[in-house]
């Protein structure tokens, strides 16, 4: 595809449009924001702009991490990623039309061998002399050899188209990875995170095993990012979400909940036992001396605090989280750098449906 010079133009002109939006609108100066306002800029995802809007207006014009994550998250990376998976599915409907022409054309040929000996039959039911009967041999011989040249063909071409079915196999694998993934630290993301906890709460239903949730969220994240800045808050996200990552089971869920909040699905876990991994993700993270990697400066430690709660008979998905979520917040209200679970307190749910 060419780039013209208007195409150029129009480009530099929305980005001029997107980097003033973005000093406007603050506070951040992450890249992700800059490919937000592009695209709010360029018009065409009005989605985006529609959810842009809402953000503005909610939070006094500003566009906060917390709704630029999710704008991000929810609609470029999404879009990108159906833009993705479409044109690999294009790819596997041009390989299968190859195979289907191919098939088209073995059964041609087959056909063409058929009428051919079905003549050649004819031939032979009169009478036959020498000359006529190494003709028709000939002819045979030479039919043959048409259809063994034609199977050979097929037979390297199908070798080929199934090569690229390979391909194409672990292009659709990989994308199928990356839309469950959180880019940033790897974890599960939010919609992977989100079907996780629908299935494990139905098993937990049906088998009656016990299932446990945890919450976790930074302490202090905002004053750690305002001193060291974005990208540095970045690094160190990665790094608490591989201690997170450390300290459960394969079996567990890991999951990036938006922010610098965690959660982590425990299947066949009780409330006990949840609070021992609590805890053990707790002292991980605070016994990590940051460093900058770059400079080598001491970043000091950070700390967590974490909610955890477990199944009891009737929850929803979203009842578990809520309660996980309100043990959080007692864990912060209660000094931070601390688990809480919801039988270390009166945990007053009478305004949740
Ligand atoms: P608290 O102990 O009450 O949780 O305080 P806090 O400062 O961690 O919480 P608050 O919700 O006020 O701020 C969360 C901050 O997390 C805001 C934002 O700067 C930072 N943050 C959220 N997502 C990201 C991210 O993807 N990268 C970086 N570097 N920072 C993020
Ligand atoms: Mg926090
Ligand atoms: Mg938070």
């Amino acid at each position: 595809m060419s780039v013209t010079s208007s195409d150029k133009e129009l480009s530099l002109k929305r980005a001029d449009e997107a980097y003033a939006l973005m000093r406007k609108h603050g506070p951040s100066g992450d890249p992700r924001a800059f490919e937000v306002w592009y695209a709010h800029a360029s018009g065409q995802n009005q989605a985006l702009s529609k959810a842009v809007a809402e953000a503005l207006s909610k939070d006094g014009g500003v566009l906060s991490d917390d709704a630029l994550d999710h704008i991000h998250d929810n609609m470029l990376a999404t879009s990108r990623f159906a833009m993705h998976a479409e044109k690999t599915s294009l790819g596997i409907l041009s390989e299968i039309d190859t195979v289907m022409e191919m098939i088209d054309l073995a059964l041609g040929s087959s056909n063409q061998y058929q009428q051919s000996l079905e003549s050649m039959t004819t031939d032979l039911d009169g009478f036959m002399d020498k000359q006529r009967l190494r003709e028709v041999v000939g002819r045979l011989v030479a039919a043959t050899k048409e259809t063994v040249a034609t199977n050979r063909t097929l037979e390297a071409r199908l070798q080929e188209t199934k090569g690229e079915i390979q391909d194409l196999r672990e292009t659709l694998e990989s994308i199928r990875t990356e839309s469950l993934t959180d880019p940033l630290t790897t974890l599960a993301n939010r919609k992977h995170l989100d079907n996780m906890l629908l299935s494990a709460v139905d098993h937990a239903a049906l088998s009656g095993e016990p299932l446990s949730v945890l919450m976790v969220d930074v302490d202090r994240f905002k004053s750690f990012n305002d001193t060291w800045g974005h990208l540095t808050g970045d690094q160190v996200l990665r790094l608490v979400a591989m201690s997170i990552k450390g300290a459960v089971r394969p079996t567990d869920t890991a999951a990036r909940f938006g922010g610098e909040e965690f959660a982590v699905i425990l299947p066949a876990t009780q409330l006990k036992s949840a609070v021992m991994v609590a805890e053990r993700i707790r002292q991980t993270v605070m016994s990590r001396e940051l460093v900058k990697r770059s400079s080598g400066e001491a970043l000091g430690r950070l700390t967590v605090s974490i909610g955890c709660a477990s199944y009891t008979r009737g929850d929803t998905a979203a009842l578990l989280v809520e309660r996980a979520d309100r043990c959080l917040i007692e864990a912060k209200r209660t000094g931070r750098n601390k688990s809480v679970s919801e039988t270390d307190f009166n945990l007053d749910m009478s305004d949740v449906a």
